[in-house]
């Protein structure tokens, strides 16, 4: 028994410096809020398709990236719901509609996400690659080299009052690390829901919704359209379900990572 004490004692130690350490990042971080909002941005719409394939299984099939992407943001909007009524879950299309990338981000980028809240963007895309070869799925973020401007002459007042107490680095330090917590809580998720898959990882790249969108971001690759064994995947509703709870997993695990 005497060593009880002093085991209680270093716990509450380590509780109570936890504790002043989250509040203390939480109060200066404008994107590790909790989070009230989520984006899911269904890739390509309209007279983009994006990646495109035909492929002779039992039958000829002939696959668009543009229908993979909404039948997946769907499914996973479904499963967000359901799982937290308390959060926003918004599309940036709900259709076979063309959206411009400057568009999309914009939905993330000028969404007002409420005093003490914070927003996330999630862009899901299919692969594809000229050799019948590469397969499996990556998670993309933004190059952590890439500088964002938060504040300038156009920004609504929300956003002045947001971001004018960091500096515009501090801004820029505190985005990256939320993307990569992000990416690796997405990508944790995919390797456990599909083992077989080929995990391509995390990397940083030049997209422009991820630059644009301003909140933590992440564009799930989710296979290749180009691969045979990837692609047949696509068209099995037992995939599709898969993918979409995996999605969902990756977003939820970010947001309530304890
Ligand atoms: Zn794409």
């Amino acid at each position: 028994m005497s060593g009880r004490a002093p085991v209680i004692a270093l716990c509450m130690v380590a509780i109570l410096v936890g504790s002043s350490l989250y509040g203390t990042v939480s109060k200066v971080s404008p994107f590790s809020l909790p989070i009230g909002t989520v984006v899911l941005d269904a890739g390509h719409g309209g007279h983009d398709p994006g990646a495109t394939a035909s492929w002779q299984w039992d039958e000829p099939v002939y696959l668009q990236e543009k229908a993979i992407t909404l039948d997946l943001v769907r499914r996973t909007s479904d499963i967000l719901r359901t799982a937290r009524a308390d959060i926003d879950v918004v599309l940036t299309r709900d259709s076979d509609t063309y959206m411009a990338l400057q568009d999309r981000a914009d939905v993330a980028a000028k969404l007002n996400p409420g005093v003490g809240k914070s927003i996330v963007f999630v862009s899901v895309h299919a692969n594809s690659s000229p050799s019948e070869e590469p397969s499996g799925f990556e998670v993309l973020v933004k190059q952590t080299d890439k500088r964002l401007r938060f504040l300038d002459a156009q920004v609504p007042d929300w956003a002045i009052a947001r971001f004018a107490n960091q500096t515009a680095s501090e801004l820029n330090r505190l985005l990256n690390r939320e993307n990569l917590l992000f990416a690796t809580a997405m990508r944790e998720q995919m390797a456990k829901s599909f083992p077989q898959a080929r995990d391509r990882g995390v990397k940083e790249q030049d997209v422009w919704v991820l630059n644009a969108s301003k909140v933590p971001s992440v564009l799930v690759e989710v296979g290749f359209i180009s691969n045979s064994d990837d692609a047949y995947l696509m068209t099995q509703q037992t995939w599709l379900d898969r993918m979409a709870n995996t999605l969902a997993a990756g977003i939820l695990a970010y947001i309530n990572p304890y």
